[in-house]
C-alpha cells in the first residue's frame, strides 16, 4: 500500500495529514491558515507547500486525496467556487497538484468525503446504504447507495441542505428560499429566534440579544434546556423540519442509517428525538423503518482528511 496525503481546504485553514497506510489515523498533521482573500493562486501554491512539507522522501508511489467546499466536479477535478473561496471559478485543481507532484490524484466535495469517512471508518461501517447530514454553519452531506458514494451526472448529487422544505421559507445563503439549511442550520436556528424576539415575543433570550452580540444557536439551545418556550419552540421546529427532510431522504435513499455530524449536534439531545419521531410518523411505509436507524458521528474534526484519504485509497 503506498502512502496518501489528504488535504482538506477549507475557507479559514488548509489541512494535510499523512497516512501510510492508507487507514487512520494520520502520522503527521498540519494546518496553515488558507488566506482566501488572497485569490485562487496563492491558495494553490499553499496547498502545494503544505502537501510538500509532509510528503515522504520518495514520490512514486504516492497519492494525494483533496476535499473542497462544494460545488465541484469530482470526474474533471474541478473546483466551481464556493461563498468562503471567493475567486474560485473553475480550478483544474486536481490537475494542477497532479502536474506538480506527478502521482495520482483525487478531490471531492468535502461533505461528501465525511459520508466516505464515516461510512467506512465510522458510525455507517458495514452498511450498504448509508446517509451522511452536517448541520452547523451550512447544511450537507452524503448519499452512500448500493455499496458506493452517489456523485450524479456532474458530481453535484447529494446536496442535502438545499431541499426546500418551506417553499415560502427564509433565504438561504444559496439564494434560494425555503431550503433546510436556512431553518435548521446554526446560522438558520438563531435568525429565526431573533425574527421572534424582534416580533416582540418574550423570552429569557432578550437580555442576551442586546444588540451588541449575535444571537447564536449554541445560546438558543441553553435557553431551551432551561426551559425558555421561544427557545424550545424554535428548537422544536427546527427538528420537525430536519424529520420531515428525513423522511423524504428514507423515500428517495431507503437507507440502514443516517449519520448525523456537524457542531450543531451538541444539541443532539434537544434535536434527535423529535427529528426521529417526526421522520417515523411522515414515511408512507413502515417496511422504510425495519432496522433503520440514527447514529451520531464518529470521526471528529478529523473526518474530512480521513473522508480524503479514503478517496485517494481508490485510486
Ligand atoms: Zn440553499
Amino acid at each position: 500500500v503506498s502512502e496518501i496525503l489528504a488535504v482538506d481546504l477549507g475557507g479559514t485553514n488548509i489541512r494535510v495529514a499523512r497516512f501510510p497506510s492508507a487507514q487512520p489515523p494520520a502520522t503527521n498533521l498540519s494546518k496553515t491558515p488558507t488566506h482566501a482573500a488572497e485569490g485562487t493562486e496563492a491558495v494553490v501554491a499553499r496547498i502545494l507547500q503544505a502537501i510538500d512539507a509532509l510528503a515522504p522522501p520518495s514520490r512514486s508511489g504516492m497519492r494525494i486525496g483533496i476535499g473542497a467546499p462544494g460545488p465541484l466536479d469530482p470526474r474533471r477535478g474541478r473546483v466551481f467556487g464556493a461563498p468562503n473561496l471567493p475567486g474560485w471559478t473553475d480550478v483544474p485543481l486536481r490537475d494542477l497538484v497532479a502536474a506538480h507532484f506527478g502521482c495520482p490524484v483525487a478531490i471531492g466535495n468535502d461533505a461528501n468525503l465525511a459520508a466516505l469517512a464515516e461510512w467506512r471508518f465510522g458510525a455507517g461501517r458495514g452498511s450498504s446504504d448509508m446517509i451522511y447530514l452536517t448541520i452547523s454553519t451550512g447544511i450537507g452531506g452524503g448519499v452512500i447507495s448500493d455499496g458506493r458514494l452517489l456523485l450524479g451526472t456532474h458530481g453535484l448529487a447529494a446536496e442535502v441542505g438545499h431541499m426546500t422544505i418551506q417553499m415560502d421559507g427564509p433565504v438561504c445563503s444559496c439564494g434560494q428560499r425555503g431550503h433546510l439549511e436556512a431553518i435548521a442550520s446554526g446560522p438558520g436556528i438563531a435568525r429565526i429566534a431573533a425574527q421572534r424576539l424582534a416580533a416582540g415575543e418574550a423570552s429569557t433570550l432578550r437580555d442576551q440579544a442586546d444588540g451588541k452580540r449575535e444571537l447564536t444557536a449554541e445560546a438558543v439551545g441553553r435557553a431551551a434546556r432551561q426551559g425558555d418556550p421561544l427557545a424550545s419552540r424554535v428548537i422544536d421546529e427546527a427538528a420537525v423540519a430536519i424529520g420531515c427532510h428525513l423522511a423524504n431522504l428514507l423515500h428517495a435513499y431507503n437507507p440502514q442509517v443516517v449519520v448525523f455530524g456537524g457542531g450543531v449536534m451538541q444539541l443532539g439531545d434537544l434535536l434527535l428525538p423529535r427529528i426521529e419521531a417526526t421522520a417515523r410518523a411522515q414515511v408512507m411505509h413502515p417496511a422504510y423503518l425495519e432496522g433503520f436507524r440514527i447514529a451520531r458521528a464518529e470521526l471528529g474534526d478529523d473526518v474530512g482528511l480521513i473522508g480524503a484519504m479514503t478517496l485517494a485509497s481508490e485510486l
